[in-house]
C-alpha cells in the first residue's frame, strides 16, 4: 500500500470562481494543504461581489475595486490556488476525468484532468420574449453587465429608465437608478412586487415606492421594445401604454446554468437544477455541484428546491471544498429561502413559506400579523415594524415569517429562521431569551409579541381571523375611535370604541359569531377577551387590524367593507 506521503497531490478542479467556487477552493486548501487546486473561470474576474453590483451602479459603493473580494494573485499567494480567468469549460469527459475548454485570451483549447471536480457555474438571467439586443437593454448579473450599464448611464445620460421585474434585484436597481436622478418606471407582470412576500406587506413596500416617485406598473408586462439605430426608444406595455425610455434593465428571474452538467449526463432534479446529496456530490461521486445550479432541500417542505441566493451558495461551496479534499464534511442543511432587501427607507425580509405557497401545497396554516416599534417606544428613533408569522394549527410549528419596517427587520427574520432550522414552534419563540436594552429592543420583543398572539390563537384565547376574511354575515365590532374610523372607514360594522365597551355590551348580539377589529389588533384582542369572558359565542380578532386590511384593497382613506 502506498504511503500517503508518496501519493501524488489530489487534483481538484473547480469550474466557476465566484460565490460557491471561490469558497470551495479556499476551504479545500485549508483541509488539504497539498492538493493541486485550480479554478477555471470563463469571465475576467474571480470572487467578485455580485450582491454589491446594484450599489455601485448608483454610486453608493463608490469604488469599483471594492467589489473585487479576491484576485487571482491573492488566491495564488495566500492559498496556492491557481486561478485561470477567461477559461471556459465547454465539456466534461467523466469516464476520462477530464474537462475541456477554451482559453478566450489566446483562442486556444485546453484540457485538464481531475481527481475531483466541483461545478459552480451559477445561474443565468431569463431573457423574456420581448428581449432585443440593443445598446440600452441590459441585465445586471455580472461585472461586465455592470460596466456596460455604467457606460450607458454615464455615456449618453439617462433620465428615463425602465426596470422590468420587481424582484429583489429589480428593486435594488430601481432604487439605485432613482439615486442617479432617473425617472424610474418599474414594471411587474403579476399583481404585486416581491413574489415571496405576502400581499399586504408587498403593498406597504409598493406604497413606499410610489411615495419615493417610482412609477410602479403592476399587472402589466412589456409587449415590445421599439428599437431604432440599435437603441430602445420606447417600451410598449401589454396594457397598450407606450413609455419613452433611455434604458431598459431586465430582472425577470434566473434559471440554473446546467448545460455542462446535462451534457456530461449528470442527473437533474425535479426543478431543473443539478441533483446533489448532502455532501454536494452529484450522480457521479467524483463530481460536486454547488450554488445556484443545484437543487437544495427545502426546510419546511422537505422537497427539492432552487434557491439562487448567496448564503446557500457559500455554504454548499464550503461543504464541497472540504468533501472533495478529504472525503468528509458536515452535511448541507436545508434552506428556508431567507432573504432581505432594502427598498429606500424600508427593509423587507422573509423566511420559509408565504401564504400563497402554503395554500398551493395544501399545508394547513394560521397567521398572525403584529405591528410594533423595533425598540422601546420611549427611546428616541423607534421605527415601526410589521411582523407576520405562519404556523401549523396542529402543533404551532413555524412555517414562515415576513417582516417589513426600518431598523431591526433583519434581526427578527434571522431569529425566526434560526428557530425554524430547529423545527421551532411559536410556543418556543415565546420562550426565547433575547437580549434587551432600550436602544435595541423591548423587554417583550416583536418576536415575543407575535409568538404570544399566535399562542393565544392556538389556545383560542381568543382566535385570530385572517386579515382577508370575508366578514359577510358576521357581527363586526370596531373598537377604534371615531377619528380612526374616518381615516379608514369600515362599512357594516358596529362602532364601540374600546373605552366605552364596558358600558355598551347590550348593543351587541352575544349569539352571533363576532369579529373584533381595531387599527393593529391590540385593542381588538382586549375587546375579544372581554367578549369571550362575557359568554359570547365564537369571537375572533382580525389579525393585523385595519392598518393591514385596508392595504388589501389598496384604498387607505377609502371605505373598506366589513361585511
Ligand atoms: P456565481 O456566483 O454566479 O458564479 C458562477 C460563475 O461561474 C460565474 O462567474 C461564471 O462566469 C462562471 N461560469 C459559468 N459557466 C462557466 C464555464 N462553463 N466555465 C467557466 N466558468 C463558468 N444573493 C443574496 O443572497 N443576497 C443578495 O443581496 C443578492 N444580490 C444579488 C445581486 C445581484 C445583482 C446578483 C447578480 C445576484 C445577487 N444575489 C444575491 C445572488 C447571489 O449572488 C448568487 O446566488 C450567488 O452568486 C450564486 O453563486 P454561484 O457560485 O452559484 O454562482
Amino acid at each position: 500500500m502506498k504511503d500517503t506521503e508518496t501519493l501524488p497531490p489530489k487534483r481538484i478542479v473547480i469550474v466557476g470562481g465566484v460565490a460557491g467556487g471561490a469558497t470551495a477552493a479556499a476551504r479545500a486548501r485549508r483541509v488539504d494543504s497539498k492538493a493541486q487546486i485550480t479554478i477555471l473561470e470563463k469571465g475576467p474576474l474571480v470572487s467578485f461581489a455580485n450582491c454589491g453590483l446594484p450599489y455601485h451602479l448608483g454610486g453608493e459603493i463608490a469604488e469599483r475595486k471594492k467589489l473585487l473580494v479576491a484576485t487571482p494573485e491573492l488566491f495564488w499567494s495566500r492559498f496556492r490556488v491557481e486561478v485561470r480567468c477567461g477559461h471556459e469549460v465547454t465539456s466534461i469527459d467523466r469516464a476520462g476525468s477530464t474537462v475541456f475548454g477554451m482559453d478566450h485570451a489566446t483562442g486556444t483549447p485546453f484540457q485538464m484532468g481531475y481527481d475531483r471536480l466541483i461545478l459552480s457555474t451559477g445561474s443565468e438571467p431569463n431573457s423574456p420574449s420581448f428581449w432585443q439586443e440593443a445598446d440600452n437593454v441590459r441585465h445586471l448579473w455580472t461585472m461586465d453587465d455592470l460596466d456596460d450599464l455604467l457606460k450607458v448611464v454615464k455615456g449618453r445620460g439617462v433620465t428615463r429608465a425602465t426596470v422590468v421585474g420587481a424582484g429583489f434585484v429589480g428593486l435594488e436597481v430601481a432604487e439605485q437608478l432613482h439615486r442617479l436622478s432617473c425617472q424610474v418606471t418599474l414594471i411587474q407582470q403579476i399583481e404585486q412586487i416581491l413574489g415571496p412576500i405576502d400581499r399586504p406587506f408587498a403593498r406597504i413596500v409598493e406604497n413606499h415606492l410610489k411615495e419615493k416617485g417610482i412609477d410602479l406598473r403592476l399587472k402589466t408586462s412589456v409587449a415590445n421594445l421599439n428599437v431604432e439605430s440599435g437603441r430602445v426608444q420606447s417600451v410598449e406595455l401589454t396594457d397598450g401604454t407606450v413609455l419613452e425610455t433611455d434604458l431598459v434593465v431586465v430582472g425577470a428571474g434566473v434559471r440554473p446554468r446546467t448545460k455542462l452538467a446535462v451534457d456530461c449526463g449528470l442527473e437533474l432534479g425535479p426543478c431543473g437544477g443539478v441533483r446533489v446529496n448532502e455532501f454536494m456530490q452529484t450522480s457521479d461521486a467524483k463530481v460536486y455541484a454547488v450554488g445556484d445550479m443545484i437543487e437544495y432541500t427545502h426546510g419546511v417542505l422537505n422537497e427539492s428546491t432552487l434557491m439562487p441566493l448567496a448564503g446557500p451558495a457559500n455554504r454548499s461551496g464550503r461543504i464541497a471544498g472540504a468533501h472533495a479534499a478529504s472525503g468528509k464534511s458536515d452535511p448541507m442543511g436545508p434552506v428556508m429561502g431567507t432573504a432581505i432587501v432594502r427598498v429606500f427607507d424600508l427593509t423587507v425580509a422573509c423566511t420559509g413559506l408565504n401564504q400563497r405557497s402554503l395554500q398551493r401545497k395544501g399545508i394547513p396554516f394560521r397567521s398572525v400579523i403584529i405591528q410594533s416599534p423595533h425598540h422601546a417606544s420611549y427611546f428616541p428613533g423607534a421605527q415601526s415594524l410589521h411582523l407576520m408569522l405562519h404556523y401549523a394549527p396542529s402543533d404551532g410549528r413555524i412555517l414562515g415569517a415576513q417582516c417589513v419596517g426600518g431598523d431591526g427587520v433583519d434581526k427578527r427574520i434571522d431569529v425566526v429562521a434560526t428557530a425554524m432550522r430547529f423545527d421551532g414552534t411559536v410556543r418556543q419563540l415565546a420562550q426565547l431569551d433575547l437580549c434587551y436594552a432600550p436602544p435595541f429592543g423591548s423587554a417583550k420583543d416583536p418576536i415575543h409579541m407575535a409568538a404570544f398572539v399566535a399562542c393565544n390563537d392556538l389556545d383560542r384565547e381568543p382566535e385570530l381571523a385572517a386579515v382577508d376574511l370575508d366578514c359577510q354575515a358576521l357581527q363586526v365590532l370596531d373598537v377604534r375611535t371615531s377619528k380612526e374610523r374616518v381615516e379608514i372607514p369600515l362599512e357594516n360594522s358596529i362602532s364601540i370604541p374600546i373605552d366605552e365597551l364596558m358600558d355598551r355590551w347590550d348593543e351587541l348580539d352575544p349569539g352571533r359569531e363576532t369579529i373584533v377589529v381595531c387599527h393593529s389588533g391590540k385593542r381588538a384582542h382586549i375587546a375579544a377577551c372581554w367578549l369571550q369572558g362575557h359568554g359570547f359565542g365564537r369571537v375572533r380578532n382580525l389579525t393585523g387590524g385595519m392598518s393591514i386590511r385596508s392595504l388589501l384593497s389598496n384604498v387607505a382613506g377609502h371605505s373598506v367593507a366589513g361585511s
